[in-house]
This record gives C-alpha cells, sequence and structure tokens, in this order.
C-alpha cells in the first residue's frame, strides 16, 4: 500500500533523503548481510521512494547488522543505516516486536550472554 507520509514519516527519524538514490546498488554490493536478506538495501530505498509501506515487513531491516559499510561508499551521502534504524523504530512503534522476553526460554536466558541479551533487547524490542 502506498501511504501518504510514510516516507516523510522515516525521513523525519532518520534525518536521510531516499530521494536522493540514484539505484546504483552499491549499498547492496557492499552490505554485509546481504546473504540474510530478502530486499537488498537498493530495492529499500526504492519502496521508500515509492512511499510503499509493505517495506516495514521486509526482514531486511532487522537483518542489517548496522555494520555503515553501505553509508560509507553510497555515492549520494546517504546514511543508509540510519534509514534502515527509522524502519524498525516505526516498527517497534507500531507493537511489533521481534524479540519478546517471555518467549524466550529459560534455559537460553541462563546461558546466553548478557551482552548479546542487552545488544538484542535494544535492537528488537520496544
Ligand atoms: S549506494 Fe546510495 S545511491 Fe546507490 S543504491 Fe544505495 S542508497 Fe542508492
Ligand atoms: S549497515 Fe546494514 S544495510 Fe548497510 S551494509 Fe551494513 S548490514 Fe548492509
Amino acid at each position: 500500500m502506498v501511504k501518504d507520509g510514510f516516507t516523510s514519516k522515516i525521513k523525519e527519524i532518520s534525518e536521510q533523503n531516499p530521494n536522493l538514490c540514484m539505484q546504483c546498488g552499491t549499498c547492496s554490493a557492499s552490505c554485509t548481510g546481504i546473504g540474510a536478506m530478502e530486499e537488498l538495501p537498493r530495492q529499500v530505498m526504492r519502496l521508500l521512494q515509492l512511499g510503499k509501506d509493505k517495506v516495514l515487513e521486509s526482514p531486511s531491516i532487522w537483518m542489517c547488522t548496522t555494520c555503515l559499510t553501505c553509508t560509507a561508499r553510497c555515492p549520494r551521502g546517504i546514511d543508509i543505516a540510519r534509514v534502515m534504524e527509522a524502519l524498525r523504530v516505526v516498527n517497534l512503534r507500531q507493537g511489533n516486536e521481534v524479540l519478546v522476553l517471555e518467549d524466550i526460554p529459560l534455559e537460553l536466558l541462563t546461558e546466553v550472554p548478557q551482552m548479546a541479551l542487552t545488544s538484542g533487547f535494544r535492537k528488537l524490542s520496544a
């Protein structure tokens, strides 16, 4: 669905302008998480240009590790990692949490390093 204001909200949160993207594909070619992504970073940017909020359902935005490689290489100076973060923020504000404490098995909670849990909750929970 195309929603008025959707891309504007992402622009506001990320302080980046997806409309500057010229679809060169450098971000996709550079992405360190590409093997786990369905929509490549370039495609995420295109969906945003078109105002398609279905991009919020893309697993790719959760797979992004914020490694910043794409950001460093984008010839248009777009901080793509911040755009990915904005998409996660909107999702979390809508209550679409990926990591829910109650769903984590107790044995896993006791085995996983605390830092991993903290990082996970910072990224995947509201
Ligand atoms: S590297 Fe930048 S300009 Fe090229 S496709 Fe990615 S976001 Fe667009
Ligand atoms: S910041 Fe995210 S989208 Fe960009 S290269 Fe790294 S994993 Fe890929």
